[in-house]
């Protein structure tokens, strides 16, 4: 079982950012930048181009509905996309607010404090 998975489970936190019955948004532990936030399948599968067709055009129609809802609420250039996978091996969707190139390089992190992670993704849900 994936560590997404127990998220989706309740056995450990996250702070999410939206949900439906298929896919689920939250912030991203260790963030390229404020606001990144992964969207992932619920049900549970390694990589993004082995999902089926639907599945996959319905996480892209999520994701572009958790992107919008993120340049509203963190100021930024624009909302970056990437998927990678190596280290978790469940599909997850990165949206990352861009101020420049750095931020898509999953070298440079930033950290936020608990309350800033929680009042993130309520603004970022509250915006959806
Ligand atoms: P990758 O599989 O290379 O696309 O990266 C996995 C991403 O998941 C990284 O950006 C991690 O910071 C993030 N991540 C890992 N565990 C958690 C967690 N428990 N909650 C939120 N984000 C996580």
């Amino acid at each position: 079982m994936s560590i997404f998975t127990k998220i989706i489970n309740g056995e450990i936190p996250a702070y999410k950012v939206a949900e439906d019955d298929n896919f689920l948004a939250f912030l991203d532990i260790n963030p390229n930048a404020k606001g990144h936030t992964l969207c992932i399948p619920k049900r549970e599968i390694n990589k993004i181009f082995d999902m089926d067709e639907a599945a996959y055009l319905e996480l892209m129609r999520f994701s572009r509905k958790v992107a919008k809802a993120l340049e509203r609420t963190v100021p930024c250039k624009r909302i970056g996309m990437a998927v990678v996978g190596l280290e978790v091996p469940h599909v997850h969707v990165h949206l990352i607010p861009l101020q420049d190139m750095e931020d898509m390089r999953f070298v440079r992190k930033t950290s936020l404090s608990e309350t800033e992670f929680e009042a993130l993704a309520k603004a970022i849900h509250q915006n959806m």
